[in-house]
């Protein structure tokens, strides 16, 4: 066993997404995606799936919902069990982990994905859905650059665009949480 082999045992024994129930999550964490606003599941799924270097090496979608542009409309795909884990966020996977399709970031070179009404509509139903079922707060629906990426270091995710509506998203599913219809 070379030495890059012996370090990839020890990752495999480590790795963030064992099969762990997950009983109550935390709260939600928001990110996007970094890639085009169609981007299939299947293609992020895989990435995630694939052995290490190459992808994650996980056991499943590192999140836990999927959003992304399929043909003109928005919609919300189930990525991992709400019931297991996640592998989405260093000391936030027992949270609900949500990924929005694009990327939301402006760079000096591109400006970056605007958040449409369209895809707000849609993350704002799913948003309402998980946290009616969890008993979650608004509140708790957070950035990813709360808690920083893989390995410790700060993210942009889900990117100052996305982060911007992040305000009027909660307090959209508050309004919409309070109705009893
Ligand atoms: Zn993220």
């Amino acid at each position: 066993m070379g030495a890059m082999d012996k370090f990839s045992a020890v990752i495999a024994t480590i790795r963030p997404d064992e099969p762990t129930p997950l009983e109550r999550p935390g709260g939600v964490v928001l990110h996007h995606s970094g890639t085009r606003k169609d981007a299939p599941l299947q293609a992020i799924r895989s990435y995630h799936m694939a052995p290490r270097p190459e992808g994650k090496g996980w056991t499943e979608l590192g999140y836990h919902w999927y959003l992304s542009l399929v043909g003109e409309s928005w919609v919300a795909q189930a990525g991992r069990p709400e019931n297991r884990r996640g592998a989405h966020a260093p000391g936030r996977n027992s949270w609900i982990g949500v990924c929005v399709a694009g990327d939301y970031h402006p760079r000096s070179d591109n400006p970056g994905d605007e958040p449409s009404p369209e895809m707000i509509d849609v993350l704002v139903n799913k948003l309402v859905d998980i946290c009616r079922r969890h008993r979650i707060s608004p509140a708790l629906i957070r950035p990813h650059s709360d808690t920083g990426c893989e390995g410790g270091g700060p993210t942009d995710c889900p990117g100052h665009n996305l982060e911007a509506v992040l305000p009027e998203i909660r307090e959209q599913v508050s309004i919409l949480l309070g109705r009893k219809d």
